[in-house]
């Protein structure tokens, strides 16, 4: 999962190339695939953004169901302490989760770094 996003990245970049070298000529179908293919590949970045921010969610939610009463806030003590989102961070799969207290109302943002 984590190494899709810079492969995606590298196939967009090598179809700019791509590109450039067919505005250079005179073929206009052959333009037009290039076009149609840089087309394509910006929409499957953009489904995939979807799908990675929709997987941290879900991660963010399992760990809350799995530890429904949280853990000790930090600056109160009390329980509750729980991670209340989470998005992608960076083109890793990194994730970014934010914990929140819902007693004394503390939040903090942790970076979870991809693999
Ligand atoms: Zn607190």
């Amino acid at each position: 999962m984590s190494d899709l996003l810079p492969g995606i990245s590298r196939s967009v970049g090598l179809a700019t190339r791509l590109r450039v070298i067919s505005e250079r000529g005179r073929d206009a179908e052959f333009k037009q695939l290039v076009a149609d293919l840089l087309l394509e590949l910006a929409e499957v970045q953009l489904k995939l953004d979807e799908v990675l921010a929709e997987n941290a969610a879900l991660k963010g939610q399992l760990q809350t169901q799995s530890n429904p009463k949280g853990e000790r806030c930090p600056r109160c003590f009390e329980f509750g302490w729980r991670v209340t989102s989470s998005r992608p961070h960076g083109q890793t799969g990194g994730m970014v989760q934010t914990y929140s207290c819902g007693k004394c109302g503390l939040k903090e943002e942790v970076v979870l770094k991809g693999k």
